[in-house]
């Protein structure tokens, strides 16, 4: 056993006391106690690079989202039954980061839950129940979201109403034609759906493809996939969990690097900053198929203080301007990416938007066959440089570059000769 006594202590404790679901990352698991920006600290004050977290995505323990929770804190927090102008004004904040035509808001506090309003809503306005997601996609953790949810594995089965498209990887399925080609793949699913009696429901996606290996594809391929989903009767669902909040530099939103309109959009993670808030924004007249006939309350959903900390992120992702921060950072980090490509063989593609970037290993670029193995040993040796991140995609070989939105110059030269120095080693 190597591991320290104390990282043991805390292991077999868990084991004793938590639920078997919990996973840890890292066969030496780390054990974090601070952070600040993108750094993270653990309890023998070791300092980490954060490359994965895009909860704190406007840094860990921003001190503007620390402050507006707590003045908002020692001030009330209630629901949303009684009047409240924060989330009045928060709100129209957000609306306005929206096309004109998404019009409502309504608040979570998780993804999961948005996403399960979200098909809730899908049921609603088109009578039916089948719903697409992409072949790894991950939604969300309750009974609908898991549903929809491929990526938790054969342990979960799917719903009956769920169909699976192909992800869009143009690294290994090269296309003359990308918008048509994913818009021929939904359409043969809802014809499937057809045959077997379901109705159509909607498309539901994160429009970079986050779990399905970070497949940003090129500016605007979605568009004819969403107008097929139009013309059956169903609606596009943006899960923008991932996505969302300036993260893809390109576009606030990830759907908007695709000039689609979606009807119903989730978020989640980033939207507090830590603070357990989500959202789903929605046309009007989607919306009302649901609202017509059901209440909504969720207790925690909306209140002060989760709208507080909301503004605040909102106000801070304006004023550090951070979408431009992130479409460049992006640029630069990309550029010193490919620059480790040229020189290792095993790095068969790098791609992304913004802060969000795919960087994946394959044994040999010719057969692009997938090296899953040297993904995770390359995970563990970062880990050992103090550079945290983690793999993604159906073979589990491509890591998701995806750190707080305040990344600099000095952490992509961190990232980039941690990863050379680890590539070496690995691979010679
Ligand atoms: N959608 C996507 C794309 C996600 O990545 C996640 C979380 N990994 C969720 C939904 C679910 O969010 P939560 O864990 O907050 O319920």
């Amino acid at each position: 056993d190597s591991l320290a006594p104390e990282i043991r202590r805390l292991t077999d404790k868990r084991s004793k006391i938590l639920g078997e679901s919990y996973r840890l990352f890292y066969r030496n698991p780390v054990h974090l106690v601070r952070g600040q920006g993108q750094y993270l600290w653990d309890k023998q004050g070791n300092k980490y690079l954060d490359v994965y977290n895009n909860v704190a995505s406007i840094g860990h323990c921003h001190p503007a989202v620390i402050d507006a929770v707590h003045q908002q804190m020692m001030q009330l927090n209630t629901h949303t039954r009684y009047l409240h102008e924060h989330i009045l004004d928060y709100s129209e904040s957000l609306l306005a980061t929206l096309p004109a035509e998404i019009n409502r808001a309504m608040y979570m506090c998780t993804g999961s839950e948005a996403n399960d309003l979200a098909i809730r809503i899908a049921h609603a306005w088109s009578g039916g129940t089948g719903i697409i997601v992409s072949r790894e996609a991950y939604h969300g953790t309750s009974s609908l979201t898991s549903g929809v949810s491929p990526a938790l594995g054969s342990g979960q089965p799917l719903a009956a109403a769920t169909r699976l498209v192909a992800a869009p990887d143009f690294y290994r399925n090269q296309n003359a034609d990308p918008g048509a080609w994913f818009a021929a793949e939904i359409q043969k699913q809802i014809d499937d759906m057809a045959a077997h009696g379901i109705k159509f429901a909607g498309f539901l996606a994160d429009s970079i493809f986050s779990s399905d290996g970070v497949l940003p594809g090129p500016r605007g391929f979605l568009q004819p996939a969403i107008d097929v989903v139009h013309k059956n009767g169903g609606i596009f669902i943006a899960d923008e969990v991932q996505p969302g909040f300036a993260r893809t530099g390109e576009a606030f939103w990830g759907f908007a690097r695709h000039d689609v309109v979606p009807d119903v959009v989730t978020t989640g993670k980033p939207m507090g900053n830590g603070f357990p808030v989500s959202g789903l924004m929605a046309k009007a007249e989607v919306l009302a198929s649901f609202s017509d006939a059901l209440p909504y309350f969720n207790t925690f959903g909306g209140n002060p203080v989760a709208m507080a900390a909301a503004q605040a992120v909102l106000n801070v992702i304006q004023q550090e301007e951070l979408q431009a921060h992130s479409l460049h950072t992006g640029q630069r980090l990309l550029a010193a990416l490919r620059t480790l490509q040229d020189k290792h063989e095993c790095v068969g593609d790098v791609r992304g938007a913004g802060l969000f970037i795919g960087f994946e290993l394959v044994t040999d670029r010719e057969s692009k066959q997938p090296d899953k193995a040297l993904a995770l040993n390359l995970i563990e040796a970062l880990r050992e440089e103090f550079v945290l991140t983690s793999v993604a995609g159906p073979y589990g070989n491509v890591l998701k570059l995806r750190p707080p939105l305040c990344f600099q110059e000095a952490d992509i030269d961190w990232l980039v000769s941690a990863l050379d120095r680890c590539l070496t080693r690995l691979r010679g």
